[in-house]
């Protein structure tokens, strides 16, 4: 098992973990983009979005539903959020685990990409 995701959710490899279930694991971004910078993933391994298909689509809403209890968590829910999944070489993916990240806790620009 190489891939660094998968490591995390195993506990193989130290992060901040701050939610974990049967089907997700949320962690702190090594490389925070904003005050709030969460990684969350499915425990499953997916390479990206395009590998999704059929119930596999259920862990996606689960991802959501966790955000948003982080969110609130985080003290972001409020002023607001992002929830971003960069999927393969040109939606700029760098770790090849299917992953959300939710950032928050300043102001983000407009633009995406
Ligand atoms: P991507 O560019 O693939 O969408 O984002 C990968 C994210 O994973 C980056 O924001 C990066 O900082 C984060 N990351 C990469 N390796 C590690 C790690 O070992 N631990 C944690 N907590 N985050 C990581």
């Amino acid at each position: 098992m190489n891939c660094i995701f998968c490591q995390i959710a195993s506990g193989a490899i130290p992060s901040a973990i701050l939610h974990k279930d049967e089907s997700a694991v949320a962690f702190r971004d090594i490389h925070p983009q904003a005050p709030v910078h969460i990684v969350i993933i499915p425990v499953k391994h997916f390479t990206n979005l395009t590998e999704l298909k059929g119930i596999d689509y259920d862990v996606v809403a689960h991802i959501f539903e966790v955000a948003n209890d982080l969110a609130r968590k985080e003290g972001i829910a409020e002023s607001g959020y992002r929830i971003a999944v960069n999927s393969g070489k040109e939606g700029g993916q760098v770790v090849q685990h299917l992953h959300f990240h939710l950032l928050g806790g300043r102001q983000l620009s407009g633009e995406l990409g």
